[in-house]
């Protein structure tokens, strides 16, 4: 299965590397290796960092805390401390580096671990959830759909988390619910 770039965030679309298939839930990090190619797919880059089993399972637990803040967020739910503090720890972690290029300089951020990636990640998790843009972060209005967006539509508006799959679904439902009901 392909990954999904949905989100219009990068947390978000991190959650989103976990999704329900026809009943069961499916992981698509299931190696260090897949965890490197969504890194790099995310990002457009084409990093070559070595990573390993523990970053997977550092992975999957940033996971959990982002898609229980996510949860709890559009709820209005505050936060769990335990959340906040993940994150943060792995926020902290990001460092920039000075690069030099031909004649100038820029700033990057250091991505030569697993731990550097995470970071990213916390990083752009944390600016979000303390960002304007919050009020625009969704749950999929599916109940079975387990992914989330930043709703970046002009209008708000937008429901689904994509209208090819869910949206279409519902779509095809309420055709069904209204020809039932005649
Ligand atoms: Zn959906």
């Amino acid at each position: 299965m392909d990954f999904l770039f949905i989100g219009n965030n990068l947390a978000s679309d991190f959650v989103n590397t976990e999704v329900v298939g026809s009943n069961d839930r499916i992981d698509l990090l299931h190696s260090p290796d897949s965890l490197l190619q969504w890194f790099n797919a995310a990002c457009s880059d084409s990093l070559s960092v070595k990573l390993c089993d523990k970053d997977l399972i550092d992975a999957k637990e940033l996971r959990s805390s982002i898609r229980r803040a996510f949860e709890r967020a559009v709820e209005s739910n505050p936060l769990l401390q335990e959340d906040i503090d993940l994150l943060n720890e792995r926020s902290n972690m990001l460092v920039r580096v000075l690069k030099s290029s031909n004649d100038s300089y820029k700033l990057e951020y250091r991505l030569d671990s697993g731990a550097d990636l995470l970071a990213r990640i916390a990083t752009a998790c944390c600016e979000l959830l303390a960002s304007t843009k919050l009020k625009s972060l969704r749950k999929c209005a599916s109940d079975k759909c387990i992914l989330y967006f930043v709703d970046t539509s002009k209008n708000q508006q937008r429901q689904w988390c994509s209208m090819e799959t869910c949206g279409n679904r519902e779509k095809v439902r309420k055709h069904y619910d209204k020809t039932k009901s005649r």
